[in-house]
């Protein structure tokens, strides 16, 4: 099975190109997702978060306040370091897990922070959504309610695009309306179907 990995900064449209393979049929595990089932309530690694964070980072319904956290590590380096030991060993286990559960041509596995953990050996090739980074802080405020600095912190904090493009086999420049970005899914989408056979 040939593996793809999907990444990109935040708010480059990583989620919306995920949702567009989904739409095809193609499975896709996604890294998000994984990290939220595993500080689920009675998961190993939400008693580590709160070991680290304190309980006024759980709500009452026993929920992590995701924001809390989030507005927390974007200021402190060292528990974003700690959150990261806590969290990627699981969801690199976890994604170990599911792919060996597949039996498909290609899979995609969106990773947002896929350069920055080093996990690109769990993946055949690296797909990058690319956006420009006005763009991205459009995007992103218009989507939570996070201020520019927050967001600019964000993207300092990731990997630069050049990086990310030197990186990449297979780029999407999701510069354009969501029908451009639906018609180069489509491409990418038919190309790793031929060259999954080969693989
Ligand atoms: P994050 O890193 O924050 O998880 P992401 O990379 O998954 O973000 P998306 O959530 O897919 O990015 O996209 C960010 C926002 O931009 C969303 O509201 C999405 O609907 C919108 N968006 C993405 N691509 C386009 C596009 N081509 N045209 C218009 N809106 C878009």
């Amino acid at each position: 099975m040939l593996v793809v990995g999907l990444t990109g900064g935040i708010g480059s449209g990583k989620t919306t190109v995920a949702n567009g393979f989904s739409a095809l049929g193609v499975s896709v595990i996604d890294t998000d997702q994984l990290a939220r089932e595993l500080v689920e309530p009675g998961q190993p690694a939400l008693d580590e978060i709160i070991a680290v964070f304190g309980k006024d980072c759980i709500a009452r319904d026993g929920q992590l306040k995701r924001a809390c956290i989030r507005q927390q590590i974007y200021s402190d380096a060292g528990l974003k370091s700690q959150l990261e030991a806590i969290l990627h060993p699981k969801i690199r286990q976890r994604i170990k897990t599911l792919l060996a559960e597949l039996r498909e041509t290609y899979c995609i596995v969106a990773i947002p922070l896929l350069l920055e953990t080093r996990q690109t050996d769990l993946v055949d090739r690296i797909l990058v959504v690319d956006t420009a980074e006005k763009e991205q802080l459009t995007r992103v405020a218009a989507r939570d309610s996070l201020s520019d600095n927050t967001i600019m912190a964000i993207m300092q904090s990731q990997a630069d695009r050049n990086t990310r493009l030197q990186a990449a086999d297979d780029i999407i420049v999701n510069d354009g309306d969501l029908e451009s970005l639906a018609e180069r899914i489509l491409e990418l989408h038919t190309y790793y179907m031929e060259i999954a056979y080969d693989h």
